[in-house]
């Protein structure tokens, strides 16, 4: 595919004051290679690269840009990478004619490697444009001197106002005050479930994949139905559109969350940031208590430093054999999987949101991975070797068995209504016997008779029976599906994640550590089922 790299080196690049040996044409050049070759998904791929050198920023052509528009109107390309937003865009109008219109219409993806944007996030929608204002008017402040900007924004920011187009996913616009925000319930559970699952260790995978086993509604779709009148969302929300690493994400670093209201600090003299309300960092300024905190500030410096450690080992746990199918048994949501470090034992823990009270759950236990796995793959290898022992038997007494179902349902109905005339006749004999028209011998004779042919019947029918359940097992070919691949599970060297997941739907773990294993293969015919089910400890 062919990609095109826009490069961009401002004046303020080029100022020996502010110059940042990163932002150098080769630095991004490097980092937007080196961002190609981390994603597989663009391979092979042909570069095609713009390059704007030392342009002003707020007047003036540039080129290079200009050429990529054209390139890309004509069909030259359908992705474009950049290291931030605000090195693509002049302004907002700007950003909002590419973003929402032109892009879209074309078909083009941006990704902005610095900013963690990229447009496919927020395909058929438009609701990427708060983040994008809000990546944009950071770097804005930072880089961007114009005084007419900065007054307008300024007074409405220092005033703890939120200034922004639409209000971050957990909160809603008040509708008293469109600058201040007011917690939107049933997102603001959602974030604080976030921040309490990755404050107990899970990847932003791990909780995109539980909240979406749990079907909560993600951002954009929410959104969607909160304002189904947007002009925002004029085109499809896409009925795909689910949780991801990415916007988990987004969640996690938003720092509004807190109940605070971000700026650039270059952006401010120190006479303004004296104010010991405000907390202040290299880049940014904070200023708190601007509206409802859903997080702790707490919580919220936490979770960053449990991000930073937990990205690790994220690729090693893709691998573990027993990956989404271990759950809490008592609420049903996928365990966390993690070790303390690199050399210790990985263990499964229920993550419940620390956040909701009455947790019945074993939240503090933790269930060695190495026993879990071996109980699982013991207690299916037995199961299954039942499945196959009982295919075999079903398929021996098949061949021996002569006739069709039909057949078997029909004599059985013959004989039903034979033992029915037996009984009548039995009867018609006893009263016979009683009015005295027939003598006490005759009828016992009949009686024996009948009693003879009785059995008979009873002998036939069950014989019938046992033929016709064999030859209705036969004709159900799923169990014979599983006794086959049950017998490549049996006779496999290593198990694989994949091979537990053809037969097991979820490991339910419960205090203690017992287990209870849940198949996806039906066979009713088992009687060991039962037992297996009911759960075998770990050992
Ligand atoms: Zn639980």
């Amino acid at each position: 595919m062919k990609v095109c790299l826009y490069i961009r080196l401002s004046k303020a690049d080029t100022d020996q004051r502010y110059k940042v040996e990163s932002d150098s044409i080769a630095n991004q050049r490097a980092l937007l290679h080196r961002y190609l070759q981390e994603h597989r998904e663009f391979f092979p791929y042909e570069v095609v690269e713009f390059v704007d050198d030392g342009f002003t920023g707020t007047n003036g052509n540039r080129p290079g840009f200009e050429r990529m528009i054209t390139f890309l109107k004509s069909g030259g390309a359908k992705l474009v990478l950049c290291k931030d937003l605000s090195r693509f865009f002049r302004d907002y109008v700007e950003t909002g004619e590419y973003l929402e219109r032109i892009f879209p219409v074309l078909g083009v993806r941006l990704i902005a490697v610095n900013d963690g944007y990229d447009s496919d996030d927020y395909k058929g929608t438009t609701a990427g444009m708060d983040v994008v204002m809000r990546c944009i008017v950071y770097s804005y402040y930072s880089k961007d001197n114009s005084q007419k900007i900065r007054t307008a924004l300024d007074t409405k920011v220092r005033r703890g106002k939120y200034i922004w187009a639409s209000a971050p996913y957990g909160y809603v616009k008040d509708p008293e005050d469109k600058n201040h925000l007011v917690p939107d319930p049933v997102a603001a559970h959602v974030v604080r479930r976030i921040f309490a699952l990755t404050l107990d260790g899970c990847t932003t995978s791990e909780i995109a994949r539980r909240l979406n086993d749990d079907h909560v509604e993600p951002p954009a779709a929410h959104f969607r139905r909160l304002f189904p009148d947007s002009r925002r969302f004029t085109t499809r929300v896409s009925s795909e559109n689910s949780w991801t690493s990415t916007n988990v994400l987004r969640v996690l670093h938003c720092r509004v969350y807190t109940g605070a209201v971000v700026s650039a600090r270059k952006y401010w003299n120190d006479s303004d940031i004296r104010d010991n309300t405000i907390e202040v960092g290299d880049k940014w300024v904070v200023f708190p208590d601007c509206h409802e905190a859903l997080i702790s500030m707490d919580e919220f410096e936490s979770a960053q430093q449990t991000l930073r450690q937990v990205k690790q080992p994220r690729r090693q746990n893709l691998e573990y054999r027993l990956r989404s199918l271990v759950r809490c048994g008592v609420c049903g949501r996928i365990m966390g999987y993690r070790r303390q470090g690199p050399r210790s034992p990985a263990y499964f823990r229920c993550c419940k949101n620390l956040f909701s009270e009455n947790s019945s759950c074993p939240t503090n236990e933790h269930f060695n991975e190495e026993d879990l796995e071996r109980s699982v793959i013991r207690s299916l290898s037995q199961m299954l070797q039942n499945v196959v022992d009982n295919d075999r038997r079903i398929q021996e007494a098949a061949a021996r068995t002569t006739g069709t179902v039909e057949n078997a349902k029909r004599s059985i109905l013959r004989i039903d209504q034979a033992i029915r005339q037996n009984n009548v006749k039995k009867m018609e004999f006893y009263e016979q016997y009683s009015e005295g028209s027939l003598s006490r011998e005759s009828f016992l004779q009949r009686k024996a008779e009948l009693t003879s042919e009785m059995d008979r019947l009873t002998a036939e029918k069950s014989l019938l029976t046992e033929q016709l359940s064999t030859l209705e097992q036969v004709q159900n070919s799923e169990l014979h599906d599983t006794a086959e691949a049950a017998v490549d599970f049996l006779r496999a060297e290593n198990v694989t994640n994949e091979m537990l997941r053809r037969f097991i739907d979820r490991v339910n773990v419960f205090s203690g550590g017992r287990v209870e294993i849940v198949y996806r293969f039906s066979a009713p015919y088992l009687d060991a089922m039962s037992e297996v089910r009911a759960g075998a400890d770990i050992d």
